[in-house]
């Protein structure tokens, strides 16, 4: 029986949102949870709309993070397909698009990330593509199965994670796949250009071309239908179909107007919150995509700076974490960032944070060219992440090593033959 003297609202029906929402029932509380979410959808896990469930794999019933009929069960009050236009916090409540508004106790803004856009003419046109929904994963799907059968052209703008997925994914199909990249290796934001380059390989070896070093500045077309995509360097490559995959803003527009403290622009923008994913608002919480959450100081990173991640296991972490911190619970939020990944039959798993400029070195143990290895970055022979690829069952040892801070012997680390589990920390 829910108790309607207190209500905890959730905005936001996403992996981060759902979790929380799982989480406050878990945890007894008994008053009313209600979940905001603006997509028609129950809230679903977006890794497989570019792997299993963009290639056909996987049904679309799998990507859910609950049973549909879960929600009533725990009496979680579901308000999809409906936007929260604004957040009240005099009044404690939030406001709808249909002119509704709802009292809140407690408020977790779980509003996740959208694609960024690009900015150039020909973006109107009818084959331009974005990847973040499941309607955008189901009219992808299409795209590329008829571009496979008719020998078609995709150009996928960005060689970050989707860009590469969808690329994999496209090649599946028998589609031609051009990656447009500014920079002059893959993933360079991520684990910057030493192990980029394995990854272009990778493509390259499965048909991908790339052309790097250059950006979109226009998308061509006739009748609505794209004919090319035209770069900064002059060059204009065949298109009958284009994806931008340049990335994704948090959606921060409510707390803003709610007057939230926001994290800088260095720290990945984002609502700020403390190691309890509390906001500025101290009845106000964040969590998954759209949180900018403190670094705690582990590996020797920086504790005095914020990060903000767009990871799976961040939301499905920090959605429970917030919840508990609703309830009034002590929660330190510290987890390392975690990532997974799958192109062609290479799979990986990244631990840590260390873009370009924040390590000094990479270590690579085992074999590179064999796409068998785990590469970490260190700075002052302190490793900041590793990235397993095609190694598995070693995500607890690498976490160690970067929570340790401890300085490494450099040589036992790239050694295979000295386990992982001896290493100090
Ligand atoms: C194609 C794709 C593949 C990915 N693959 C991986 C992967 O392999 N590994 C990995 O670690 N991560 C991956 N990610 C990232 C991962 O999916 C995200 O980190 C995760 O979805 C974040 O969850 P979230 O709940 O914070 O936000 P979201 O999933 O973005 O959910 C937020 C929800 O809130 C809704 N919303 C926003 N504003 C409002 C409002 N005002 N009112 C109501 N509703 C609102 C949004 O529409 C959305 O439904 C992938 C992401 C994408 C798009």
């Amino acid at each position: 029986m829910v108790d309607a003297h207190r209500t905890f609202v959730i905005v936001g029906g996403g992996l981060a949102g759902a979790k929380a929402a799982e989480t406050l029932r878990a945890e007894g509380f008994t008053g009313r949870v209600i979940l905001i979410g603006d997509e028609r959808d129950h809230p679903y896990e977006r890794p497989p709309l570019s792997k299993g469930y963009l290639t056909g794999g996987e049904e679309r019933g799998s990507v859910f993070a609950q049973e549909p009929a879960w929600y009533a069960g725990a009496q979680v009050e579901l308000h999809l397909g409906q936007a929260v236009t604004a957040v009240d916090r005099d009044a404690r409540c939030v406001l709808l698009g249909d002119g509704t508004s709802l009292r809140y106790d407690k408020l977790l803004l779980a509003t996740g990330a959208e694609p960024r856009r690009l900015d150039i003419p020909g973006t109107d046109l009818a084959g331009v593509h974005h990847l973040r929904r499941l309607a955008h994963a189901d009219r992808l799907r299409q795209v590329l199965a008829a571009l496979g059968r008719d020998n078609g052209h995709l150009v996928i703008a960005g060689a970050g994670w989707i860009g590469l997925e969808v690329a994999a994914a496209a090649r599946g199909y028998g589609a031609e796949v051009t990656v447009v990249e500014a920079e002059a290796t893959p993933l360079h934001q991520v684990i910057g250009p030493e192990l980029g380059q394995l990854f272009a390989d990778l493509h390259r070896d499965h048909g991908v071309r790339f052309h790097f070093g250059a950006r979109l500045t226009e998308i061509t077309g006739q009748d609505g239908m794209v004919l090319s995509a035209r770069t900064d360097d002059g060059e204009e490559h065949p298109a009958h179909d284009v994806l931008a995959a340049i990335g994704a803003a948090p959606r921060t527009a409510l707390a803003e107007a709610a007057g939230l403290a926001l994290a800088d622009r260095s720290e990945g923008g984002g609502i700020a919150v403390d190691a309890s994913l509390r906001t500025s608002d101290p009845d106000i919480f964040a969590a998954g995509d759209v949180a900018a959450f403190p670094l705690t100081g582990w590996g020797g990173q920086r504790a005095d700076r914020r990060v903000r991640v767009e990871h799976w296991a961040n939301a499905l972490n920090g959605g429970p974490a917030a919840a508990r911190a609703m309830l009034g619970q002590d929660v330190t939020y510290d987890r390392v960032p975690y990532f997974f990944s799958d192109q062609y039959d290479l799979g990986l798993e990244y631990s840590g944070w260390a873009p370009p400029g924040s390590y000094d070195q990479v270590v690579v143990r085992g074999d590179a060219g064999k796409k068998e290895f785990v590469a970490f970055w260190l700075k002052d022979r302190r490793v900041l992440a590793g990235m397993n690829v095609n190694v598995w069952d070693v995500t607890e040892h690498i976490q160690r090593l970067i929570r340790s801070g401890e300085p490494q012997d450099l040589d036992a680390l790239a050694d295979p033959n000295v386990p992982l589990a001896s290493l100090g920390g």
